[in-house]
């Protein structure tokens, strides 16, 4: 046998076993170092490397000392011990645990020398292969023997049982025990989660791996929590901490398959805010999202088990309530809700008083889907918000029928408009004192093909969703200034101006152009605007009032006393005239408040000089509560209907005997024919 690379050996022994050593390994590319004590063995192993130590146990017990000193001082080098005879060597196991190879020198051959150096230094060789592979792993690792001594461990496994135990030499064996034998998969050492495998070698070993999973864990767990939070976020309302639309969608869908499960039904709840885009504008968007925040809270605080709400965004919420035992019509959440918000909020000091529109629709009955039973629930809510007396409205077919029929109008007024299917009216105004007419509003009229009379209420919303105000409101202008200059006494005409116009054309240019190309003076043009252009943009409605101003014509606030801002409208700019609506003139003899606001108006015109004409006069007692409060100027039935233009022409004529009077007299049947249909429609 020849080493492949050159062995260096030591021999400790006398000079007779070194010379059979060397003699057995002659030629086989060894290089062979020897002294003759323990001791000088010690201080050779300390200066120079070694790869077997070759030890004659002619000194023993000196010999088994050696090998422990050389041990402790950490030397692994492998030894192999020739024994004179068997039974000398007492300390046997004590030598093999600390990897000593014993050779009989008795029975030694050459060969038998040179394998047992080869099998020794391979041994080693493993050995400091796979400690260094432990020692570069971070989990701790620990083999034990069938005894339960500790075999072989990494630094990692120490520093863990130090941790437990707290120091000793038999720190190791006792945590290693105590960890192989734990009940639970983690083990906890302070703060920290070890995970903890046990495998059983054949030949007795056990092999313990402990991993520090706490960083894993605390990952884990903070992945779990982020994914949470978007998992929430993404089923949340961000301001009022409701569920979201997604949220309800998935509920409904849960909805209709315990529906049909057990054969039941659910009503679904579209809520939507009264007049809340005028708080928002008014009270500013911090106010806006408070009583968002306030209102959701309330409305929650009314849900019992298994109802549920969520809000789809804006002004919007939902909810969800199964069918009770009590079978109404109106599901019992929907008064509760109603109830809870039929109140007054204060918001960072502002009292604000809104109510909800309540649509709902039916499962199994309106809907099969999900989508179609919100598309119900909401159209119903419109209804709800369109009606003067009823907040909940339940859908019904008649409803499907009014939404097609909605739309069929939007498609027939594109037309009426395109091909100047659309009239304009007139209606008088008159001095309170004298009953003398100064002037006339104009008033959009459309007739249509088969349905008659439309009532403006119906289509000017329409045309403000669509964008056909645009030129309607255009077409209404032209055809106003254009007849108005035919008249043989300049009157005064009043135009409406939509908030669409003052905010997406060039208002002030549409005025030039009708004033000139009717001939109108612009001192006899009166601008009819509702508070609401005011809301939307304001700074942009300042400047367009302003340049209206700056044109000639009047402009005067339409409806009165209807919305939010009322008083703060008509104090950002200085309006010609005040329009009372005509539901505080409707109340005059009824309710005092209304009669106060009157008053009220009545004196801040006197003071800012405006004029105040009062809407809606269709009493003798209106016209007399008028004069004593000092009001100058009225409209309303009681002074005329909105009339045609023709009617209008005979009209003026029959008012003033100088004029060549050939024209027919106002047939106000006619009139009343359109109004009775206007309002049979309406
Ligand atoms: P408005 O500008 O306040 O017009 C007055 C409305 O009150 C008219 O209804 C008129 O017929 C009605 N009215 C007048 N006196 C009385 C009365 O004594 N009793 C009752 N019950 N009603 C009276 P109309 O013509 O149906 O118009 C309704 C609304 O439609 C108008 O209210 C106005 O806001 C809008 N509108 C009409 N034409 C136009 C238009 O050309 N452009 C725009 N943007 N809106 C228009
Ligand atoms: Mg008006
Ligand atoms: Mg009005």
């Amino acid at each position: 046998m020849n080493y492949k690379n050159p062995v260096n050996i030591l021999i400790v022994g006398d000079d007779a076993s070194a010379d059979s050593a060397v003699q057995a390994l002659d030629g086989c590319n060894a290089r062979l170092r020897s002294v003759g004590s323990p001791l000088a063995a010690m201080t050779l192993i300390a200066e120079f490397h070694f790869d077997v130590i070759i030890c004659e146990d002619s000194f023993a017990p000196a010999s088994v000392e050696f090998v422990i000193n050389v041990r402790t001082a950490g030397i692994d080098i492998p030894i192999v011990l020739l024994s004179d005879n068997d039974n000398a060597l007492t300390d046997d196991d004590t030598l093999q645990a600390q990897g000593v190879e014993i050779l009989p020198q008795a029975s030694l051959t050459p060969e038998l020398l040179r394998r047992t150096i080869s099998y020794s230094i391979a041994t080693v060789g493993r050995q400091r292969l796979l400690q260094s592979v432990l020692d570069s792993t971070d989990a701790g690792i620990i083999l034990v023997n069938e005894d339960g001594t500790p075999a072989i461990w990494n630094p990692a496994f120490n520093e863990m049982a130090q941790f437990l135990i707290g120091g000793g030499p038999e720190t190791v064996e006792q945590f290693a025990e105590y960890a192989i034998d734990f009940d639970h998969p983690e083990l906890l050492l302070g703060d920290r989660t070890i995970e903890r495998q046990v495998s059983r070698l054949p030949d007795g070993i056990t092999v313990l791996v402990l991993h520090d999973v706490t960083e894993r864990l605390r990952s884990q767990e903070e992945r779990l929590e982020a994914d949470l939070r978007v998992a929430y976020l993404a089923h949340h309302d961000s301001l009022t901490g409701l569920p979201n639309r997604t949220a309800f969608t998935d509920r409904l869908h849960a909805e209709v398959r315990k529906a049909d499960l057990f054969r039941s039904g659910f009503w679904v709840l579209n809520l939507d805010l009264n007049k809340f885009k005028e708080v928002n504008d008014v009270f500013g968007h911090a106010v806006g999202d408070g009583l968002l925040k306030e209102l959701s809270d309330c409305l929650q605080g009314c849900l019992k088990d298994d109802e549920y709400l969520a809000r789809f965004g804006g002004d919007e919420f939902v909810a969800l309530q199964r069918f009770d035992d009590d079978d109404t019509d109106i599901p019992d959440l929907a008064r509760r809700l109603l109830a809870a918000v039929d109140r007054p909020f204060t918001i960072d000091g502002n009292f604000v008083r809104t109510g909800i529109s309540v649509g709902v629709s039916v499962y199994p009955d309106h809907g099969a889907e999900p989508e179609q039973l919100l598309a119900n629930a909401d159209s119903a809510m419109y209804r709800a918000k369109a009606s003067p007396h009823e907040n909940v409205s339940v859908f019904d077919e008649s409803l499907d029928k009014a939404i097609r029929e909605r739309r069929a109008l939007a498609n027939d007024l594109k037309d009426a408009v395109a091909g100047g299917e659309l009239d304009v009216f007139f209606q008088p105004q008159a001095l309170v004192e004298s009953r003398e007419i100064f002037g006339y509003e104009a008033l959009a009229r459309w007739n249509h093909p088969y349905l008659g009379w439309v009532p403006p209420d119906t289509f000017i919303p329409i045309a403000e969703e669509n964008g056909l105000i645009i030129q309607l409101g255009e077409l209404v202008l032209r055809r106003a200034c254009e007849i108005a200059a035919g008249w043989p006494i300049p009157h005064a005409i009043a135009v409406n101006v939509s908030a669409v116009q003052i905010g997406h054309t060039d208002l002030p240019g549409a005025v030039r152009s009708a004033l000139a190309d009717s001939g109108l003076s612009a001192d006899r043009l009166e601008l009819e605007i509702t508070e609401t252009v005011l809301i939307d943009d304001p700074g942009r409605a300042l400047s367009v009032l302003e340049q209206l101003k700056t044109i000639g014509v009047s402009v005067a606030m339409d409806d009165f006393g209807t919305g939010y801002s009322s008083l703060s409208s008509i104090l950002s700019f200085s309006f010609d005239k005040i329009k009372i609506d005509r539901s505080f003139v409707d109340s005059i003899g009824t309710n005092p408040q209304a009669v106060e606001i009157i008053r009220a108006i009545l004196g801040l015109g006197r003071n800012l000089r405006f004029t105040v004409i009062a809407e809606g006069v269709e009493t003798e007692d209106h016209v007399q509560f008028l004069r004593e409060e000092g009001c100058e100027e009225m409209q309303g039935y009681l002074i005329g209907k909105p009339i045609s233009a023709e009617d209008v022409r005979i009209q003026i004529h029959q008012s003033c005997p100088d004029e060549d009077t050939d024209a027919p007299a106002a047939d106000t049947d006619i009139d009343d024919e359109r109004n009775e249909s206007v309002s049979a429609t309406g």
